[in-house]
């Protein structure tokens, strides 16, 4: 009986930390320079600069050394005030962690959501945020906080729409966004959604290792900013953009992951936005082909709001995702995110972001396959053979 011993690359197949290319772990390797120097202040310049193509905004984003929890933070303590209203809807666990926080910090948040079965498998409802804000005549609601994409089960909601449903209602709130892990591999936008901040995160589409985070703002929101009365320092936006005007921070940066940002933000653009989001839909696609074809259920129930990032994968009664999983994580060494919160032990996630191509997308469904089969799933049939023939068949080009 031997012991494993991996060799090889690791299959990073989570939902984020995703795998990162070589160029940036190699730009992310040069030496650290001085961040009050005039080669520092170009490079915050030129960075800040290609961020706001893939926010697509022309307003400030603000980028702190810290995880996407941070940014939600640092969302929330920059525009509102103690005890201020906000309307939350409940997608996932991270929706359920935001929502979370903003009942730390003092906040009361209104958590709408669907109810029993339909829970944590469809979008936000933008029909019913447009109830909630018709009712609230007085604007106690101060914000509207949703995520965009959902990395607890594979949904991305459609954010125009709920733009609409708070513009049909005629409510001033303040409109905020979780795309930590939608930004740079789901459909985004923040100014044409008018949407105020947008929270973003290093370590998913944006093919970083995790340790930086984002606020995309908009002039709404930094008039709110000023009026708002949360307690915040490291936080406030203020000091940070009048800093960035010269492409410099008012405290230590995280200079090697912005080495890596910059050359992250030149391989998207390079690529054009365009393709790379075709390029996951397209993944997305062929990985849901394999979970059809091997007779299980998708955690999503809306094809409308299928994630081109992730996929939630079901398991069947009786089966214990965390155990098959687990088994794979051994056998193949091959990681998948874990089913979580309400979804725990339910459903596993593959990821199909970061550096990935057809062919490992393919090695990690074989090894999600082989696994399940030695954990006693019972496969309908190959979807190993569905998404290699899913991808053949459609290439890239064909998809945009
Ligand atoms: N929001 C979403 C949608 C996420 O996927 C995550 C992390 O996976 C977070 C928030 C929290 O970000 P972090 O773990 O970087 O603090």
């Amino acid at each position: 009986n031997l012991d494993f011993h991996p060799s090889g690359r690791h299959f990073l197949q989570i939902p984020g930390p995703s795998p990162v290319p070589d160029r940036i772990l190699r730009a992310m390797s040069l030496p650290t320079i001085d961040h009050r120097g005039p080669e520092f202040g170009a490079l915050g310049c030129e960075l800040l600069g290609k961020l706001k193509k893939v926010f697509k905004t022309e307003s400030p984003v603000i980028i702190y050394p810290a995880s996407g929890t941070g940014a939600w933070e640092a969302a929330l303590v920059n525009t509102l005030s103690l005890g201020d209203k906000v309307l939350m809807f409940e997608t996932g666990h991270f929706a359920a962690l935001w929502q979370k926080m903003a009942l730390r910090l003092g906040l009361e948040p209104e958590f709408l959501g669907l109810t029993g079965a339909e829970g944590w498998r469809h979008g936000v409802q933008a029909d019913m945020i447009e109830a909630r804000l018709r009712e609230d005549i007085d604007h106690q609601i101060k914000a509207v906080c949703v995520v965009h994409n959902e990395t607890s089960t594979g949904v991305t909601s459609d954010i125009a729409a709920v733009r609409r449903a708070i513009d049909a209602a005629a409510h001033p709130a303040l409109f905020l966004v979780d795309t930590i892990s939608g930004l740079a591999s789901a459909d985004y936008r923040h100014d044409e959604w008018g949407v105020d901040v947008t929270v973003s995160g290093s370590q998913k589409g944006l093919m970083l290792p995790p340790g930086i985070s984002f606020n995309a703002i908009s002039d709404k929101a930094i008039v709110a900013s000023q009026d708002s009365k949360l307690p915040k320092s490291f936080w406030a936006w203020d000091e940070i953009i009048e800093a960035n005007r010269n492409g410099y921070w008012p405290y230590t940066p995280n200079t090697n992951l912005l080495y890596g940002l910059n050359e992250a933000l030149d391989m998207l653009l390079e690529e054009g936005l365009d393709h790379v989001l075709a390029r996951h839909q397209r993944w997305a696609a062929g990985v849901r082909k394999a979970v059809e074809a091997w007779g299980l259920e998708i955690q999503c129930q809306d094809p409308e709001v299928y994630s081109p990032v992730l996929t939630g994968v079901v398991m069947p009664e009786g089966v214990d995702a965390d155990e098959v999983r687990q088994l794979i994580y051994e056998r193949f060494d091959l990681s998948l995110g874990m089913g979580l919160g309400k979804a725990k032990g339910k459903m596993f996630r593959i990821g199909h972001l970061g550096d990935c191509n057809d062919l490992t997308l393919v090695a990690a469904l074989g090894g999600c396959e082989a696994g399940m089969k030695l954990a006693g799933v019972v496969l309908k049939g190959s979807g190993v053979t569905a998404a290699l023939d899913h991808f053949a068949n459609h290439p890239l080009e064909a998809a945009k």
